[in-house]
Order: C-alpha cells, then sequence, then structure tokens
C-alpha cells in the first residue's frame, strides 16, 4: 500500500496526524525513510545525509566523515556520548568503553544502516540516563555508500531477502566486497575504516548484515571473533553473547543464535555450521587487532521492519552490556609466544536444538514472498533439531613468535599496507653501523607455492609449503623492521608469517620474490625458534 492510500485510509478511523503519530517511532526527531514509507523503502545516500543534518546541534553529538568513496562520496560518521567527544584523546580520557557500529557494509542488506540513524536520533532525543553516559558511540550508518546508490530490484541485488524492492548492491564501486577486504585493504573504505581503527582504537566493533541462507528461528544470528587468534575471541563468544542472547529474548522477545546455515537443508541433523575464521571479514579482523568484533546478521526472510528493530534492539543491547563490562571488555592482552595462523572448524562439545522452519513445496511455479524460491512456500511451522553446531574453529598451524621480522628494502608495498593497519614499521638507519650480525636469524626455505585455481576478488590466492631454517644473517641498512612488542604485534604476525591462511602472501603481496627452492623474502630473528 502507497503511503497516501494508508494515510487516507487511517484518516478515517483516526485522523492523518495521528496516524503519522502512531508511525514516527518511540521518540522526537526526524524519521527514517524505512519509518515515513512503512518500510516499504529504504534510505538513499541523500536520505542519509539530510537525517544526520538534522541531527545536527544535538549536545552529544560530533559529525565527520572517515574518507571518502572510490566515487568520492564522504562516508559519514556521528560520535555519540555524554559528555560529547570530538577526538580521540577526549574519548579516551573518559575510560569507559569505545564502541565501532558499521551499517551498511553489504549495501543491499540494509536495516544496520535504518536502525543506527534511529538509534542516535533515539538516544540523543531527551537529556535521561543511557548508555551514551557509560559508552562513546561511533556510528558510520552506510559505509558501502557507492554500493547502496546502485540502487536494484531486491530479485535482482539481494534474492534471498523479504524486502525492500530497491536496494544496493553487495561490492563497492571498484567491485569489490569490503567484508573480504579487511587484511589486503585495497579499497578506499577500508582504508578509511582502518585509520579510524587506528585513531580511535575502539574496544568493540560491530558490523551489520541481513543473512541469505537457511530458513530458520531466529530474528539475528550473530558471531563473536572466530579466528583462534584471537585474543578476545573465546571471552566474546562464552561470556557476552550468551548475555545478549538471554536479554534479546526477555526483553524484546527476539529468538537469536549463533550465525550459521544447516550443513543440509534436507537432512537437518547433520548440523548447523558457522562462515569462515579469517580475518578477511571484519570481526574477525578486528579480534587480531587484540579487540572484540561482533557480527550481526538479520533474518532476511524476515520483514523489513521485524529486521530493522531486531537490530535495533540488538545494538541497544550491546551498548547496555558494554557499559556493565567495561572491564572485561577494555582488558589488554600480550602477545603470546606461539599464535595460531591457520585453523578448522570444529563442533561445540555438545549437539544443542536448533529451530528450523518447515518449507512445503507449492507443486506450481508461484513465488509465494519476495525472498522464497518460486514453488516453495513458508509454513510458520518450526521443528526444533539437536544437531552438532560447528561455532568454532581449532588451531592447525601455528607460528612462532620471533622479536622482529626483517622486510627487503624494495617490498615497499608491504610496507604500505603494514602501516595502513596501524603496524609500526621501522627501518634499518644508513646512519648505524649499517650491518648488524644477528646469529639467531630464521629464514622460511620454500618447497611450493600453490596458486588458487580461480581468481578470488581479483587475486590467485596463493598458499606456501616449507619449512624454517636457524641461519645467520645480516640486516641490511634500509631494511624494513617490524617488531612485534607493538600494540599490533598480533596482527603483523599474522600478515607476515609465510603460511598464514589469510597474510600477505595469500594476497600476492610476495609473488615476484616467490619460487619453489627459494626463500621468503621476509626473515626473522629472536624470540622462540620456529618449529621446522
Ligand atoms: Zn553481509
Amino acid at each position: 500500500m502507497s503511503l497516501a492510500l494508508r494515510c487516507t485510509a487511517a484518516f478515517l478511523l483516526l485522523g492523518c496526524a495521528r496516524a503519522v503519530q502512531t508511525n514516527a517511532g518511540p521518540a522526537a526527531g526526524p524519521r527514517t525513510r524505512a519509518e515515513r514509507t512503512s518500510y516499504l523503502e529504504t534510505s538513499r545516500y541523500a536520505d542519509v545525509i539530510s537525517f544526520l543534518d538534522s541531527l545536527r546541534g544535538r549536545p552529544e553529538l560530533t559529525f565527520g566523515s572517515i574518507g571518502k568513496t572510490n566515487e568520492g562520496r564522504d562516508i559519514p560518521y556521528v560520535i555519540a556520548s555524554r559528555p560529547r567527544v570530538a577526538t580521540a584523546a577526549e574519548a579516551r580520557a573518559l575510560s569507559r568503553p569505545i564502541l565501532y557500529v558499521q551499517g551498511n557494509i553489504h549495501a543491499g542488506e540494509v536495516e544496520g544502516k535504518e536502525a543506527l540513524l534511529a538509534i542516535l536520533r533515539d538516544l540523543t532525543s531527551s537529556s535521561r540516563p543511557n548508555a551514551l553516559d557509560s559508552v562513546v558511540l561511533i556510528a558510520v550508518p552506510i559505509y558501502n555508500a557507492d554500493g547502496n546508490e546502485r540502487f536494484g530490484h531486491q530479485e535482482q541485488n539481494r534474492g534471498s531477502q523479504n524486502g525492500p524492492e530497491m536496494v544496493g548492491v553487495r561490492a563497492n564501486a571498484q567491485n569489490l566486497d569490503l567484508n573480504r577486504d579487511y587484511i589486503k585493504a585495497e579499497a578506499p573504505e577500508t582504508r578509511a575504516s582502518l585509520a579510524m581503527f587506528n585513531t580511535w582504537d575502539p574496544d568493540v566493533f560491530v558490523d551489520l548484515h541481513t543473512t541469505d541462507g537457511s530458513y530458520h528461528g531466529y530474528a539475528l544470528t550473530y558471531a563473536a571473533p572466530l579466528n583462534p587468534a584471537a585474543p578476545l575471541g573465546m571471552w566474546t563468544r562464552d561470556s557476552i553473547m550468551p548475555l545478549l542472547r538471554q536479554r534479546m529474548q526477555s526483553r524484546h522477545g527476539f529468538p537469536t543464535f549463533d550465525y550459521g546455515d544447516f550443513i543440509d537443508d534436507d537432512t537437518l541433523s547433520k548440523g548447523w555450521a558457522t562462515f569462515d575464521s579469517r580475518p578477511r571479514f571484519g570481526t574477525n579482523y578486528y579480534g587480531l587487532r587484540g579487540r572484540i568484533g561482533i557480527l550481526s546478521e538479520a533474518y532476511s526472510h524476515d520483514p523489513f521492519e521485524r529486521r530493522v528493530k531486531s537490530t535495533y534492539a540488538f545494538v541497544r543491547e550491546i551498548l547496555s552490556l558494554a557499559a556493565e563490562k567495561s572491564a572485561g571488555i577494555r582488558k589488554k592482552f600480550t602477545v603470546p609466544t606461539q599464535i595460531p595462523i591457520r585453523s578448522s572448524m570444529i563442533p561445540a562439545p555438545d549437539s544443542i536444538g536448533v529451530i528450523a522452519e518447515v518449507m512445503d513445496r507449492t507443486g506450481d511455479s508461484t513465488r509465494t514472498q519476495a525472498g522464497v524460491p518460486k514453488g516453495r512456500r513458508r509454513t510458520g511451522r518450526y521443528l526444533t533439531v539437536k544437531m552438532p553446531v560447528m561455532d568454532r574453529f581449532r588451531p592447525t598451524l601455528s607460528a612462532s613468535v620471533p622479536v622482529r621480522y626483517v622486510i627487503p628494502e624494495s617490498d615497499t608495498q608491504v610496507v604500505r599496507v603494514l602501516r595502513h593497519h596501524g603496524i609500526t614499521v621501522g627501518q634499518a638507519s644508513q646512519a648505524l653501523p649499517n650491518t648488524q650480525l644477528m646469529s639467531e636469524a630464521y629464514v622460511f626455505d620454500v618447497d611450493s607455492t600453490i596458486v588458487a585455481p580461480r581468481p578470488f576478488q581479483g587475486h590467485r590466492e596463493i598458499r606456501l609449503t616449507g619449512r624454517w631454517r636457524r641461519d645467520t644473517r645480516r640486516i641490511p641498512a634500509g631494511s624494513f623492521i617490524v617488531s612485534t612488542s607493538q600494540p599490533l604485534g598480533l596482527l603483523a604476525v599474522y600478515m607476515l608469517e609465510p603460511q598464514s591462511d589469510d597474510g600477505l602472501v595469500t594476497w600476492n603481496y610476495f609473488d615476484r620474490e616467490l619460487k619453489p627452492g627459494g626463500i621468503y623474502p621476509v626473515f626473522k630473528t629472536g624470540g622462540v625458534p620456529p618449529t621446522p
């Protein structure tokens, strides 16, 4: 029904002003495009900007841009806190959790954008105490702004999603999936978000998405950092997520569960499996920075309005819980002596009941709901089936952490990307005695380079086999030096280890220098001797 028609119909009963009021949401202020259209439409870039402009002047808010997209759009951020903060130094001085919440990384998945706008409005509509008294919120509602503007029909852009009719696309304007770009950092959007991470060092990163798979019984599914090298990953999974789950149910009536899909839709008892542990995915990446990442996935087969509301409730509960669990969330870690760099998915210790929706066949080719394949029908009947839940990873290969990595002077691209990540890279000075003999150096002999058969994100990913060997090496003047005793030392190890499942070798940074029978150009010195 169009908005005008709805208003006319409502006017007969209540008067139109009252009907509009009913749609206005819980707090005073502007309404999102989703709210104004009774959840028939989602915001364009211009809608987001004008909504944010209408919040200017609210005393809790600071406005800015994290950087520009490929097509030159500013990616807006809003920082919300009481008292208001304008700089990272001011935020740190408050000694409270800083949360970075991002919507629209996949621009067809639109409820995060709408929920974040509503949250900014609602948290600043009255002076009553709320989470902004205890946390600093950095909201980035329209991260993939270029993707958002490539509006097309849902059927085209988001095949298994229940509306709205017109949405953006998954990729950015370079056709890159920004949620596979966190290590290689090729997109200007990624580099802009890394710069924000480096400046603000948020304690929690929340990435808002929509599912695109199984017919399950949850309004929203979630994941903590899945990489076993993430220092706070397990704590987040076992101490934060169960509380969020409980509160989503008891306070909002939204059932939630660990993100996943049924392994086999026809034989549910085979299990439920999460996605991937590699740090190309934002929330896993954020875990390797020693912080907390939370993936939020609203259920794509729910109506748009319910998806906005479940995402809204989830983010609000995360803000409140971060305030309560401030000490655990802000816990600092030291880089261990061994770091997992490859891993494989394993089940939780016990089988768990997972809710599935029973799907019927219609016997013809009609489409029963947007996002449901032709000839299939949702029944509204749900089964709880006990099954293995693959929600975690165990290390299959670990790296010994050296004191430092030594990178050839010619590898300037490698140094550039490390610095985008905020990793400190020094250089062996010309002024010092220009060679230093290291008796405890380790070099990696390459047995083979395995190239992925198919291109992915414009790359043919590389995997190396080989072994470490002890050697005596000089550090030539001009070499780049990465110390592991720095705040992002763990991330540096993950990116520089030659056998890492998602490091710079993977993304072709060393292709020129890699040959079977040769050596990996980066060597390491000091620390625990690597196992050969
Ligand atoms: Zn997504």
